[in-house]
């Protein structure tokens, strides 16, 4: 297992001491056990970080598409060829089942990094207008803030567009998935990127996290996590009239409307909230069932959930911080009267941040479990009477990142589609799409990752006249 930490940072192209002594523990979530110890970064160490990414920046702004585009190659054969080590540091430091570690974890990063190897090298970055010649350029240097959910893929969707735009970076990953971040930059290391084009700082989000976020020298922010945290980075940002993504929370609905397939609709409904022990931002959280069907759904999701078991196919929530949490959420909904038909409070083992797949039915609009993201195994089950019920109850919340829509044809689910305020949905269980844009609506973000759409948010605009 690869839990052997770095006791620096990774700046300049180098692993350099930390500028303080402090250090922070990793704990495997399975079994509350200390793994390892990665330095606590401070200012210091983000000031160096950003100096070296600064420095960087004119030469790898101007290197040859063709070259960064292979560069980008090189660091995603690497991710595949670590691609064990990858998925065993991802079940230890977040306790993600080894086969979700194998397929999600180490295999979705290896396949985002090859698509902007691809359009590093493909990508127009001049276009004519009229008698404007109009050129993308790189934003400069990115700080980018990532959290612990899907630690690699997080890093991996604003490292390999920033570097394909031509910007340098200085990362801060989530205090609880270090290592998956520590081994990201042994593999940039290995490719060849030059010095200071890639930088890693670990630490605390409001230290190392809140001095990247403020520092000068940084031209764009790219931040992954709560809307709290976001809030403020965007305002820090727009204080300093710099650019920002921010991809937050969501409660995404799932509709399954009347003539669609019950069964099917269900069962994905149920793998999607369960997948990653519900600790995915796009997660379809709310079901909603038409009142004709709405007994015959609860009994397939009952039975379906059954299927989940804890330390099987369903994992630890990442720390003791989110089991309570999440636990809180599922006494809320209790209180507040929802009816149970699966899991509920009650921690399934003594040892680990387990919470057990939980299934509420009887859940109406405007309950906690309805509004707010719980970010745990705990699928909501509502209902509603007719088509614009249940388009009112989907767009009823602060989020809009994404969604379902079942129907008996493709049509009927995506006329539903184009009324949801949300970035991305999945009609009649379309796959998810790596190059396709992915980002929110209303309080769930601001920008796109992924795909053009993804690149295009690390380039600035210059028009030349002629
Ligand atoms: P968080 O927002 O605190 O952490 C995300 C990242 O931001 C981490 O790298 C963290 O160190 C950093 N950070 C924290 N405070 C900061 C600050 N003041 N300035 C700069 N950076 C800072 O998220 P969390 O506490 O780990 O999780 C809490 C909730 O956030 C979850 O329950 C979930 O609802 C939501 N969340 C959403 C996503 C997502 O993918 N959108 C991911 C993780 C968590």
């Amino acid at each position: 297992m690869a839990t052997q930490a770095h006791d620096g940072m990774y700046i300049g192209g180098e692993w350099r001491p930390a500028a303080g002594q402090d250090t922070i523990p990793v704990v495997n979530p399975a079994d509350e056990q200390v793994i390892a110890h990665v330095p606590a970064g401070t200012a210091a160490d983000v000031d160096a970080a950003v100096r070296a990414a600064r420095a960087a920046l004119p030469g790898w702004a101007a290197t040859p598409q063709a070259e960064r585009a292979a560069l980008i190659g090189a660091v995603r054969d690497g991710l595949a060829a670590r691609k064990d080590d990858i998925a065993a540091t991802v079940t230890a430091e977040l306790g993600a089942p080894p086969a979700l570690a194998e397929a999600v974890h180490a295999g979705l990063p290896i396949v985002v990094a090859g698509s902007y190897a691809e359009l590093a090298a493909t990508y127009s970055f001049e276009e004519k207008i009229g008698n404007s010649t109009v050129r993308s350029e790189p934003v400069g240097v990115v700080g980018a803030i990532t959290p612990w959910n899907y630690p690699l893929h997080q890093i991996v969707a604003k490292v390999a567009p920033a570097l394909a735009a031509g910007c340098t970076v200085v990362l801060k990953p989530a205090e609880d998935t270090p290592l998956t971040a520590q081994l990201f930059a042994e593999v940039a290391h290995e490719a060849g990127l030059p010095a200071g084009v890639f930088n890693l700082v670990t630490g605390l989000g409001p230290v190392a996290g809140q001095a990247l976020a403020g520092h000068e020298g940084v031209d764009l922010v790219s931040f992954t996590g709560s809307t709290a945290v976001g809030r403020q980075i965007g305002a820090t940002a727009g204080a300093a009239v710099k650019r920002v993504a921010l991809e937050l929370g969501g409660k995404s609905a799932n509709v399954i409307l009347p003539g669609a397939d019950l069964a099917r609709a269900v069962g994905v409904g149920v793998a999607n909230v369960m997948s990653n022990s519900g600790q995915t931002c796009s997660a379809w959280t709310r079901m909603l069932v038409h009142t004709d069907s709405y007994d015959e759904a609860v009994s397939l999701a009952a039975d379906a959930v059954a299927k989940y078991a804890p330390g099987e196919r369903v994992g630890p929530l990442v720390n003791a911080k989110q089991r309570e949490r999440v636990r809180g959420y599922i006494t809320k909904g209790i209180e507040e009267g929802a009816r149970v038909v699966a899991g509920g409070p009650e921690a399934p083992f003594a040892t680990g941040y387990y919470v057990a797949p939980t299934v509420f039915a009887d859940v109406t609009p405007e309950m906690t479990i309805a509004q707010e993201e719980i970010f745990g195994p705990v699928l909501s089950i509502l209902r509603y009477e007719d088509e614009a019920d249940a388009l009112r109850i989907a767009n009823g919340t602060v989020y809009g990142l994404a969604g379902a829509v079942w129907a008996a044809d493709p049509e009927t689910a995506a006329a539903f589609a184009r009324s949801m305020d949300a970035g991305q949905v999945d009609i009649n269980g379309g796959r998810f799409n790596p190059l396709a844009p992915f980002g929110g609506y209303k309080q769930s973000g601001v920008g796109r990752e992924l795909g053009t759409h993804g690149l295009s948010e690390y380039l600035h605009t210059k028009s030349l006249q002629f």
